[in-house]
């Protein structure tokens, strides 16, 4: 038997580790010349940079891999119960840790309070229709809870647009609770009580001391000649065999035990490769172009799932030209206060090894769903635009002493309204008729680093029962 990885992001590298691991002979195809897919860190005269994701949520299984890696010694982890904030009225404000917001803070007025004391005492039923996060907020907490707290949660989450972002695609706990239990808050007080998974407490949040990168390069090194870095795959199609009727296109329902064929490179040199399993770890619209010959339908529901562009802006100050203490995770900001802005990590205050002594390391965003025109701009506006915004809110009175951007014109996949939907039909069209294909990635169990990791592992452990055997790649 024999199994392709297409790509080598945090998905795509999972999957392969955990095959190998299971003694599957893997190839995975990179089509750049390094691994980590959005992961990127750089470092710079001291300053440690994450380009991509800043940190993640140390679930089990990205613990796991962590662990495979060789590198739990090198989990840094943020101070627990880290202060956050939201700018809002021009002031930063914190955000009070669970029920504690009722009663305190000055992020939420006493009607946005009352509204919350109404959800634990009263009852209320969700309609019928699905509803937008927004929708939903505003109809159980009203306008200020949706500018104040979940616009920008969301913002920090999925850079998305609370108005298109679906409840139940989205936080479908949330719909449950209410349908329930009535009562968002006493749904969530009935989960912790049941010891539901929703109400575990969060994993630890944590980065790599060298940089978030360091995992995927260890991984690379790990799965060695395996990973073929700067190698493009163009299409898969199914292989010609006895129970094909054609190579390339599958009829409705392709038996168990056919096999793909894998084009990689560019047209004019192009080779194919024949694999039993094919690991799609390619963002949708790329998986989209790659299967389009195996079926039609499938590639357009892929290319409709939509991402929004971010961009990443790290900077570097000298400690003394920042008023602000900075003791704390960072903050987010107010949909209403009408900034480019959408949030920014106080990276030097969470994690070690981010900044010289004398120094702090900030990591900024801005785009996302709601302004994705800005990250259309040069690096250097797109600079200046965070530098001039950060200035007054953090008491910055120089310019940054060092910078670094990382644009993402397709960062994060947006759970839409209907995108729940979307995906199953993207698995009951890929996984029931080409069985043998299999989809790992972002857009389709949740974007945090650990669920593609939890996704990718689950997907290895099956290729592995399916076939009872170690599978094997071979060049055609
Ligand atoms: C700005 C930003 C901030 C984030 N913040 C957080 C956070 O705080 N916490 C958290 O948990 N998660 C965060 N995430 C989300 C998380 O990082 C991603 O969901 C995850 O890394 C996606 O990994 P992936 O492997 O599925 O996809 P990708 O990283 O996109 O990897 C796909 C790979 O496929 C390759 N590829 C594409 N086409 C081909 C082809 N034809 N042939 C061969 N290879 C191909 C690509 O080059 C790429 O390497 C963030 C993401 C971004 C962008």
């Amino acid at each position: 038997m024999r199994v392709i990885v297409i790509g080598a992001g945090i998905s795509g590298l999972a999957c392969a580790t955990r095959l190998a691991e299971r003694g599957a002979a893997v190839t995975v195809f990179e089509r750049l010349e390094r691994v980590g897919g959005v992961i990127a860190s750089s470092a710079r005269n001291g300053f440690l940079f994450e380009l991509g994701p800043q940190s993640f949520q140390l679930t089990p299984a990205l613990a796991e891999l962590v662990r495979t890696a060789g590198l739990e010694s090198q989990v840094v982890s943020a101070p627990l119960r880290a202060p956050r904030y939201v700018l809002a009225h021009g002031r930063l404000r914190s955000v009070p840790m669970g029920p504690q917001i009722l009663v305190s803070g000055d992020l939420l007025g006493l009607g946005s309070r009352l509204r919350l004391l109404r959800d634990l005492l009263g009852r209320s039923a969700p309609p019928e229709r699905s509803e937008s996060l927004a929708e939903f907020v505003e109809r159980k907490f009203g306008a200020e809870v949706l500018d104040r707290l979940a616009g920008p949660f969301v913002s920090g989450i999925y850079a998305g647009d609370p108005r298109r972002l679906g409840l139940r695609d989205t936080f479908p706990e949330l719909y449950r609770w209410e349908r329930e239990k009535g009562s968002i808050l006493r749904g969530a007080m009935a989960a912790a009580r049941s010891g539901g998974s929703s109400a575990r407490p969060r994993p630890t949040l944590s980065a790599m001391r060298g940089g978030n990168a360091s995992l995927l390069e260890a991984l690379r090194a790990k799965l060695g000649d395996s990973v073929k870095l700067g190698v493009s795959v163009s299409r898969v199609r199914v292989a010609e065999s006895p129970s094909s009727a054609a190579a390339g296109y599958a009829g409705p329902g392709t038996p168990r035990g056919t096999t793909f064929t894998v084009e990689i490179g560019a047209p004019a040199e192009s080779r194919l490769v024949t694999a039993d399993h094919v690991v799609m770890a390619a963002p949708p619209a790329e998986a989209a172009r790659l299967l389009a010959d195996l079926s039609p339908r499938l590639a357009e529901s892929l290319g409709g799932i939509e991402y929004a562009p971010v961009a990443v802006v790290g900077t570097g100050y000298r400690r003394a030209q920042v008023r602000h203490p900075l003791a704390g995770f960072g903050f987010l900001v107010a949909r209403s206060e009408n900034r480019k802005l959408l949030g920014t990590v106080w990276m030097s205050s969470l994690f070690p090894g981010r900044a010289p002594e004398d120094s702090v390391n900030l990591a900024s965003f801005v785009g996302g769903a709601t302004d994705p025109e800005t990250t259309t701009l040069p690096p250097e506006a797109i600079l200046d635009i965070v530098t001039r915004e950060l200035g007054p809110i953090l008491g910055i009175s120089a310019a940054p002493a060092e910078t670094m951007i990382g644009l993402h014109r397709k960062a994060l996949p947006q759970y839409n309204l209907g995108h729940r939907q979307r995906v199953a039909e993207i698995r009951a069209e890929a996984e029931e008729r080409f069985p043998g294909l299999h989809l790992v990635g972002n857009y389709l169990e949740g974007l945090a680093t650990g669920a593609c990791v939890d996704l990718a592992f689950r997907t290895a452990d099956r290729i592995v029962a399916e076939n009872g055997e170690a599978p094997r790649c071979a060049e055609a």
